[in-house]
């Protein structure tokens, strides 16, 4: 499918560039041919900006799995006023081979179906101001070139431009994929032995943790020392795929190496079922139970395939949500992990590195055991002192991610969490902290190993070795160099937070780093309080929910009238834990609806999704992306937040014994 591009690159005849306007009545023109647009016709800032993988591919149309198929599909969740935007076949029957758009383009999830609806619509190059660095690496690694608004305007006026353009602010490695159109033509280019990896020649520096895992990870060149922006062919500890990938990386294998392939390693790798578990129970997904049900079989056929570990369901119920079940089971300090899944990076908590990447890259470093990176640059977050009572990890991540991801400081680089504060989170905090690394469009995050890391992965593992355990762990070195720089968060500063929706109809995108104190939010009625998600589905998520429902519970009240409480938990072990701690009969009492582990509501895909545009959400996962958990506005908050919520019937901060002090009005 991917062909080496020409040395120089012209637009062809012919064929039309689309412009992605904040204006919808300008998209609605071009798609209907009434309207052929030029750069010079309009600055970066008429172009829509955050436009999140959700929306070029909801997750309604990742059922398909066929890149073919889902291209027709192409931006079905570009809603306006209630309607599509773009109809069925019109990217892909639009004879579009540009696309254009402002700021961040492709932030969310990593689904590179995103990337294949563009590239199977016709799309050679997208153009944008930035893009979100998992996005930008899957259209790299499905050879579309990326570029900017000034380069368009040259190809507009007809101009050729040198493909060397379009990677030569690339690390050595990206630029050979680029040049390949791809990285699968790349890859076999590598098995032919037509070309040699670049070697790597730093020289002894102070590292930062992320560097620290990368360096000690490299082929050829094992622990030397690594720098950001080099390129290096590193080794793969393990990764993972769910139901809703695997079927893709399947069919990419299949594609490239034929039905009688085989994957190197493959004990240390995963399947779950996760994250289609639920979908039966949402009325607008019944309609695609026939592909979820294909899906599912699909995943089945490549576990048994290629012998990969299996978390599949049991009698219909899932072992967990993957990147709880792998911090839990799979994944461990120093380790070098990849999965199919933006919050791969969760993995972070255990002192290792990990990211999402997109089913090329995975297909193709299962079936190597290796794969290709740019070191990252990192940002140092020292955390000192402690949360205030009522305050939790999301609070603090929130408020990260209005200071800090905002202004783009984390943009693809490494957070790397450490300082005295640490110790005074829980290891299902720190999860908290570098789950959401992907709202931070950061490459990953990772936090400093204590004895409480290596306490909580003994715990679960019993026949772990403590003491490597301890001696893979990774710190940085005192003097390294962070290029997002050191920053200290004193944690008694933070208070409870939320990230509003915004406006998405009129421009102002349902964002996660819309961050307000709670305090600071007018009155906001509520119609959903749901608690759940990789980010908070753990133990101490519904230690926090529990905490506040047995408040409300002996004040002797239930749900607020009109709102519907829904905690689902992350894995089998918190459900356990619930189960052993009385806190499902607690829950039971205040008319809180429990539910068994699995992805859900999170990718509309479960119980608790918004039915309707006026509907209100306040819900502890970890995005709010218009369309992403149904249609109505959603509102991220703390786990203690939603959970005081639903008794209030508005939004509200929770405070201790609140309930008891004084009786809230319902609404
Ligand atoms: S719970 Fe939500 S964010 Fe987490 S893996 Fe599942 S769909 Fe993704």
């Amino acid at each position: 499918m991917s062909l080496k591009p020409p040395q120089t690159l012209h637009l062809t005849p012919g064929k039309r560039v689309l412009f992605l306007t904040k204006d919808p009545e300008l998209i609605r023109r071009q798609l209907a041919g009434e309207l052929d647009l030029k750069m010079e016709d309009l600055t970066v800032d008429d172009l829509l900006d955050d436009i999140n993988t959700d929306v070029m591919t909801p997750a309604w149309v990742c059922f398909n799995h066929r890149p073919e198929d889902l291209a027709r599909e192409a931006y079905a969740g570009l809603i306006v006023d209630g309607e599509r935007l773009f109809e069925r076949d019109a990217l892909y029957g639009g004879d579009f081979e540009v696309i254009v758009s402002g700021h961040r383009k492709g932030v969310g999830s990593s689904r590179e179906t995103a990337v294949q609806a563009e590239k199977w619509s016709g799309i050679k190059i997208a153009v944008a101001a930035s893009f979100a660095p998992i996005h930008a690496a899957n259209n790299i690694n499905q050879g579309v070139l990326m570029t900017d608004h000034e380069t368009l305007q040259r190809l507009q006026a007809g101009d050729g431009v040198p493909l060397e353009e379009f990677y030569r602010e690339y690390d050595p490695i990206t630029q050979l994929i680029v040049r390949h159109g791809g990285l699968f033509p790349l890859a076999k280019s590598v098995a032919r032995k037509e070309i040699e990896w670049p070697a790597n020649n730093t020289e002894s520096r102070p590292m930062t943790m992320a560097e620290k895992v990368l360096a000690r990870h490299a082929l050829g060149a094992r622990d030397r020392c690594v720098k950001p922006g080099d390129s290096l062919v590193v080794e793969v500890d393990g990764g993972y795929s769910h139901e809703f990938t695997t079927a893709q990386v399947q069919y990419f294998l299949e594609q490239e190496h034929g039905t009688d392939y085989r994957i190197e390693a493959a004990g240390r790798f995963a399947v779950f079922e996760d994250h289609l578990i639920y979908a039966d129970e949402v009325p607008r997904m019944r309609p695609f139970m026939d592909k979820i049900e294909r899906l599912r079989e699909l995943q089945v056929e490549f576990q048994r395939h290629t012998g990969v570990q299996d978390f599949s369901a049991k009698d219909g119920v899932s072992p967990g949500i993957c990147h709880e079940v792998a911090r839990e089971v799979l994944i461990s300090p120093g380790d070098f992990i990849q999965a199919t899944d933006s919050h791969t990076c969760m993995g972070g908590c255990n002192n290792a590195l990990a990211w999402g990447v997109g089913a090329t890259e995975y297909a193709n470093l299962i079936h190597s055991g290796f794969t290709t990176v740019e070191v990252p640059e990192s940002i140092r977050f020292e955390l000192v002192g402690r949360l205030p009572e009522g305050v939790t990890a999301k609070d603090l991540m929130l408020y990260i991610l209005l200071e800090f991801a905002r202004p783009q400081m984390t943009l693809n680089r490494v957070m790397e969490f450490t300082g005295p504060g640490i110790a005074s989170l829980s290891m299902d905090e720190r999860a908290t902290l570098t789950n959401m690394a992907t709202e931070c469009s950061a490459r990953g995050a990772i936090v400093e190993a204590d004895e409480e890391t290596y306490r909580w992965i003994e715990q679960r593992r019993p026949e772990i070795d403590g003491v490597e355990l301890r001696q893979r762990a990774v710190e940085a070195d005192p003097e390294a160099h962070y290029d997002g720089g050191v920053h200290t968060i004193d944690l008694a500063s933070i208070q409870p937070m939320v990230a509003h929706p915004g406006d998405p109809d009129h421009g102002v995108p349902s964002d996660p780093t819309n961050g307000a104190l709670v305090e600071e939010v007018d009155e906001v009625a509520i119609d959903i309080a749901y608690g759940g998600s990789c980010t908070a589905g753990k133990i101490d998520d519904l230690i926090f929910y529990h905490q506040v429902v047995a408040e409300a519970v002996e004040a002797g009240l239930t749900v607020a009238r009109g709102v519907v409480f829904l905690i689902q938990v992350g894995s089998k072990s918190v459900e356990k834990y619930c189960r052993e701690n009385g806190f499902m009969e607690t829950f039971a009492k205040a008319g809180v609806t429990v539910i068994q582990p699995g992805c859900g509501a999170c990718i509309g895909c479960g119980p608790g999704v918004s039915e309707n545009d006026d509907q209100v959400t306040v819900s502890a996962i970890n995005r709010n992306y218009k369309g992403r958990s149904g249609p109505g506005k959603l509102y991220l908050a703390s786990p203690l937040t939603v959970a005081a919520s639903a008794f209030t019937g508005r939004i509200t901060a929770y405070r201790p014994g609140m309930f008891l002090q004084e009786q809230p009005q319902t609404i």
